[in-house]
């Protein structure tokens, strides 16, 4: 997986970054730490996460979801573009990755927006489904194990109210999925998924190429 853009030369990624990135304080110290970290590249790119918080800020979301925290850069620039009433539920499974997150969220003053759950998302999604939440979120970001990515969608799809946005990271995985040669577990399911998606009456659907392939689905009512 990659954590920048991909498809762009060095030169032209540092120019896009010199003339748009506005990354908070709090938001370039959590990539700094998180770059001496040996799962770095799980971190999402800094232009997608400003451009995911656009979203969040266009939507006038104030319920969200993530699936897969990792070290928190995705749900904290999300959290700061929520309204002070807005929350994310906050999938993973890791404590150990997750104290740092917590650790930003603290420091950035949005640790009140966040509710953490530690434990395999299916059985967050589940019990959220369980307890009456289908179409309530306006926001959803699955990024976590891709061998549950289309179980992941399809409960988020579920939660997420009509006209709400699911968003799910990593769906050109670095350019393997457009490899034939390529044919391990986690290529194949992302690739069933992207397929899947096209054929999907259930949205309306875009593939941005904004660092690692990031689609947009949003549900039709
Ligand atoms: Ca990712």
């Amino acid at each position: 997986m990659s954590n920048k853009t991909l498809g762009l030369s060095d030169r032209l990624y540092n120019y896009l970054l010199s003339v748009s990135l506005r990354e908070p304080d709090v938001l370039r110290e959590l990539r700094q730490e998180t770059a001496t970290h040996p799962m770095s590249q799980m971190q999402i790119a800094p232009e997608q996460g400003q451009f995911m918080a656009l979203l969040v800020q266009l939507m006038g979301a104030k319920k969200t979801l993530e699936v897969g925290v990792f070290t928190g850069y995705s749900s904290l620039a999300v959290a700061l573009a929520l309204p002070p009433d807005g929350k994310v539920i906050a999938c993973d499974v890791s404590e150990e990755y997750t104290a740092i997150a917590r650790r930003y969220w603290e420091a950035a003053g949005v640790a009140h927006k966040i509710d953490l759950r530690i434990a395999p998302a299916l059985e967050t999604l589940d019990s959220l489904i369980a307890a009456g939440q289908i179409n309530t979120f306006d926001f959803a970001f699955i990024d976590a194990d891709k061998s549950n990515y289309e179980n992941y969608y399809e409960r988020s799809l579920q939660l997420i109210r009509p006209g709400g946005l699911i968003s799910i990271d990593n769906v050109l995985w670095s350019g393997d999925v457009a490899d034939p040669a390529v044919t391990d577990n986690r290529t194949e399911k992302i690739r069933a998924l992207n397929q899947k998606l096209h054929q999907d009456k259930r949205i309306t659907l875009s593939l941005v190429p904004i660092a690692d392939g990031l689609t947009l689905a949003v549900k039709h009512s």
